[in-house]
């Protein structure tokens, strides 16, 4: 045997004990000898550079460090799941399903493992790349530690490999690890990590990758995404993933019906604290592969698949005080000040009431004794008032009336449980929200401003609003305390450069309320620049003016806008600070149009109406996409108005006898592309 020969045969000798260890958690051969043949492999590849590998088992070992993890956009978006907490829910949700989809729906029932989510990409049966979620459109390349991790197959095996595809799932820390490694930090008297989720995914940001692979991490896979893939189902995606080396856990159910969710669910609700490895609740996806299509995504959530949260953990304790925050939109939450107390491995001193009906309908009073519960929101909640330990003279409690920053009285919007501060202009606590959002990682990203400058610039009168931002000099800042010269010239330089910030960011940062990250792209693709979105129809002269409702129509009949955000982007537009904030802007020379690649290519559709429906060759995104770059319109259901039906596989019957009803031209997909010469 030739020295490559032999490398070859430890390398696959070693990715099969890997497999047999780390995937079926069935060893083969015992440690010793599992190092003594690894450590031949290294010297063999050592001495004959020339025939070592990325995908090489040694390369689980790590030893390269990543200075900087770069940003990197998912090829197929990584979306969040919608929640539910109860069988009504999860019965509403089957409902809308039962809805678009008019034949019968299994579902596939999985765990929801808590950890951190994560992409792979394998080409060629090999491992390339590793991305977190981030938000949804890009995450970070996290490869090099990602390959130390041994239940990450880095060569595939078995058949039907896809050429190209991403398989997403989730890096945990099972218990047994996080609980050695914080015996480890207890004697070396560091401070504990408080729990296996936080852990797993700041191992993935940890710049050394010989410090990830000493970390007993393991990595769970139950989804994968691309182009072509050789199943029809959700359930055979998850077989075919495990016969290709993944580990797919095998809790996984076929259920034919709800009730059968429902006995998955109640079995696991108990079951799941004998597991290895934490989970926070179940998710139940539609299994077909074309009905998944049928029903799509909204904004952020797939329509196929719910998560269905267990019930949290509750701890009692007492609530010491109530006081007030004030949101930049100026939102008034009350927060409940807690004697500290431990719920689910983090200690808890505070806690939201949401707002002052939830006060009133708890009954909650000052010193009482309130159970506290972890839910799936980050901020813990107190949920009820032990009565029984109540002090008979603690007053009920009055809810505020004025703003605890400005002193302004506070209103309440119809229909709205939040109180508000409706001094938006002069309440420090909004201005500085405000303007700590623009300047925010995901916004601005502007450097050497954290937010205690911000309250330092108001303060002082330096900065009213984002706009006084682009007006600081070095001149003005250095009288400030604890203002280097340094941190100044950083300050101006870090200002500047975030005239660079596209557009869509821009648009994010100014805070308009419902604008996030996703909402902000789509209206940056859909009208191109800012003029374009603050025009407002022209009303004409007539008696009536109908150009707000002419706006929401306009803004509705965008994919994912609904009512809520367009009526907050209709009030933001006609708000006279607004515009002025955006011309300021525009003269700073803030970037307030979408770069020239993206815009419209065509306008060969002149606002035609689509509607789409079925399942087609392309994604229903890339269609909707398509229709949009060439000057059409998408929009959600028929109606008289609408021109066309692009009609794909799987239409239902209803939608199809409508569209007869209504007379409205039904056209394939390839004529869509012929109309718009694709
Ligand atoms: P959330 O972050 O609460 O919106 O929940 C969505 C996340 O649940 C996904 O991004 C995944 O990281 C995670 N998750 C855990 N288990 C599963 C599963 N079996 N299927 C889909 N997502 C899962
Ligand atoms: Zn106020």
């Amino acid at each position: 045997m030739d020295v490559q020969q032999q490398i070859i045969a430890l390398q696959n000798q070693l990715r099969e004990y890997n497999y047999q260890y780390y995937v079926l958690d069935n060893p083969s051969v015992s440690d010793f000898e599992f190092d003594k043949q690894l450590e031949q492999l290294q010297q063999l590849e050592r001495q004959h550079p020339q025939f070592a590998s990325a995908d090489s088992p040694t390369q689980r070992v790590g030893g390269a460090v990543t200075s900087d993890f770069a940003t990197v956009e998912h090829t197929y978006r990584m979306y969040s799941l919608a929640n539910s907490y109860n069988r009504e829910e999860l019965e509403e949700w089957a409902a809308r399903v039962q809805k678009d989809i008019e034949q019968p729906v299994s579902y596939v029932c999985e765990l929801k493992y808590d950890g951190a989510s994560i992409s792979l990409r394998y080409q060629d049966g090999k491992f390339v790349r590793a991305l977190t979620r981030g938000d949804g459109s890009q995450g970070d390349d996290v490869t090099t530690n990602v390959r130390t991790i041994r239940s990450v197959p880095l060569t595939l095996k078995g058949d039907h490999i896809p050429k190209d595809f991403e398989i997403r799932g989730e890096i945990v820390l099972p218990w047994e690890g996080f609980h050695a490694m914080n015996k480890e930090r207890e004697e070396l008297g560091l401070e504990l990590y408080r729990n296996p989720r936080n852990t797993a995914s700041g191992s993935l940001k940890l710049k050394d990758s010989a410090a990830v692979a000493v970390r007993p991490l393991s990595c769970l896979l139950y989804q994968l995404a691309g182009d072509d893939l050789p199943f029809a189902s959700q359930w055979e995606g998850l077989e075919m993933a495990r016969s290709w080396g993944f580990k797919v856990p095998q809790e996984s159910k076929l259920a034919s019906n709800l009730n059968e969710v429902q006995d998955f669910i109640d079995h696991w609700e108990t079951a799941r604290h004998d597991l290895p490895y934490e989970t926070d609740g179940v998710v139940i996806k539609v299994n077909n592969l074309n009905q998944q299509a049928e029903l799509g995504f909204t904004a952020k959530a797939p329509r196929w698949a719910i998560a269905y949260k267990f019930a949290a953990e509750q701890v009692s304790t007492v609530l010491e005080s109530i006081e007030y925050q004030v949101g930049r939109t100026g939102a008034i939450t009350p927060v409940a000040y807690l004697q500290p107390v431990e719920i689910s491995g983090t200690t808890v001193a505070r806690a939201s009431l949401h707002n002052a009906d939830q006060i009133a309908r708890l009954d909650i009073r000052e010193g009482d004794t309130v159970y506290v519960e972890k839910g799936g929101e980050i901020i813990p909640k107190v949920v009820a008032v032990d009565l029984d330990q109540r002090d008979p003279k603690a007053p009920v409690y009055t809810y505020t009336t004025t703003c605890p920053a400005c002193r302004t009285p506070l209103m309440r919007k119809e229909g709205e449980a939040q109180h508000y501060c409706p001094n938006d202009a002069s309440c420090p606590p909004q201005v500085k929200g405000r303007i700590q959002h623009f300047i925010s990682r995901k916004a601005m990203d502007i450097d050497g401003i954290g937010d205690e400058t911000v309250d330092q610039l108001v303060d002082a009168g330096l900065i009213q609003n984002v706009a006084d931002l682009y007006t600081l000099t070095e001149e003005k800042l250095l009288p400030l305390d604890r203002m280097a010269a340094k941190s100044a010239s950083k300050l101006v330089a870090g200002v500047y450069a975030s005239k660079k910030v596209p557009f869509s960011r821009v648009l994010f940062g100014l805070g308009i309320r419902y604008v996030g990250e996703t909402v902000a792209k789509k209206l940056v693709a859909h009208y191109g620049n800012i003029d374009a979105l603050l025009h407002m129809p022209n009303s004409g002269d007539g008696l009536f003016d109908t150009s707000v409702q002419d706006k929401m129509n306009e803004l509705v009949a965008i994919p994912e806008i609904g009512e809520s955000i367009a009526r907050s982007l209709v009030d933001w537009i006609r708000d006279e600070e607004s515009q002025k904030i955006v011309q300021r802007l525009r003269e700073a020379g803030v970037s307030v149009e979408q770069e020239q690649e993206d815009a419209p290519a065509s306008d060969t559709l002149g606002g035609k109406k689509f509607v789409i429906s079925g399942v087609f060759d392309l994604s229903r995104a890339d269609i909707k996409q398509l229709i949009e770059m060439h000057g059409g319109k998408n929009v959600g259901s028929l109606s008289k108005s609408t021109d066309y039906l692009v009609r794909g596989e799987n239409m239902g019957p209803a939608k199809l006898e409508k569209a007869e009803k209504l007379g409205i031209p039904m056209i394939t997909e390839q004529d869509l592309l012929n109309m718009i010469g694709v």
